[in-house]
């Protein structure tokens, strides 16, 4: 028996990383998902992977119509919602200064823009089949600054604000909203043509950045896709309003050891 057996998840930014991980996972443990992305190619081979238990939707989490379509895909293919992973989201660099108007604007709108839109069009769904569960990717740029990401890390912690305004709006109707802030995963997001202002050698990884973690790696997208499960199954029937992490360590403290 899966841990998700008849729930049906929208997942959006699930074509890859740590969103695909979470398709595949949710998928093992016996839910329908529908997967959502700017990226069409590769979120249809996923979904052509995992079957008749998924869909692919195109969408581009900053239209609200698309939500809304992404949504009805769901019902149409699936049934009643059970629940949304708001994963989607972009890494930019840049400090104030180097900011323009357009680029903040730009990120503002996909990694919390996009948050917002997609609980806003879940919740009547949710509300409808008796509650539901979302989970929204904040980062560990939500839960301390980082020099030379200001728009990022602005987006991260209005996701975490976010999260807990939703969970004191929508816990009696059964909907439990929570936040994880995964950090340092090796994804696409952070490989080395994405980071170039995060290294200054160019021959230096992501992987070389989190050499020093407690736990001395880099992380994986199949753990951050065990925390959302836990997350979206009733094995956290008592969190909301809830940010949890999964980073190495990383917001334990600089490591000097
Ligand atoms: P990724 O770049 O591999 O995946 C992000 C996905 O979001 C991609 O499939 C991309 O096409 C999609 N996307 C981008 N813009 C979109 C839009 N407008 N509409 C719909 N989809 C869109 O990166 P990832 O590491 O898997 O990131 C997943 C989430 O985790 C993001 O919200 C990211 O900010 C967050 N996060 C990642 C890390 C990390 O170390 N990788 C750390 C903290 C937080």
């Amino acid at each position: 028996m899966g841990k998700l057996d008849g729930r049906v998840i929208i997942i959006s930014g699930a074509a890859r990383g740590q969103g695909e991980a979470e398709a595949r996972l949710f998928v093992a443990e016996g839910a329908k998902v529908v997967i959502g992305d700017v990226l069409d190619d590769a979120g249809a081979a996923v979904v052509k992977e995992l079957g008749d238990a998924a869909r692919y939707v195109h969408l581009d989490v900053r239209e609200e119509a698309q939500w809304a379509e992404a949504v009805a895909v769901a019902n149409e293919a699936f049934g009643a919602l059970n629940g949304l992973v708001n994963n989607a989201g972009v890494l930019r660099f840049g400090a104030i200064t180097d900011t323009s108007l357009d680029d903040y604007m730009e990120i503002v709108g996909i990694n919390q823009v996009g948050v917002f839109l997609g609980m806003k069009a879940v919740i009547p769904s949710l509300a409808a089949a008796g509650g539901g569960t979302i989970v929204n990717t904040s980062s560990t740029n939500g839960l301390q600054g980082v020099a030379g990401m200001i728009g990022y890390t602005a987006t991260k912690f209005a996701v975490r604000g976010m999260t807990k305004a939703a969970a004191l709006e929508l816990g009696r109707v059964g909907i439990r909203v929570n936040s994880i802030h995964p950090g340092g995963i090796d994804t696409p997001m952070v490989r080395p043509d994405n980071i170039e202002g995060l290294v200054s050698d160019e021959t230096a990884s992501a992987a070389d950045i989190y050499a020093n973690l407690a736990l001395g790696r880099i992380g994986r997208a199949d753990e951050v896709a065990k925390l959302a499960l836990f997350l979206t199954s009733d094995d956290s029937s008592y969190s909301t309003g809830s940010e949890f992490l999964v980073d190495g360590g990383m917001m334990a403290g600089p490591n000097w050891a």
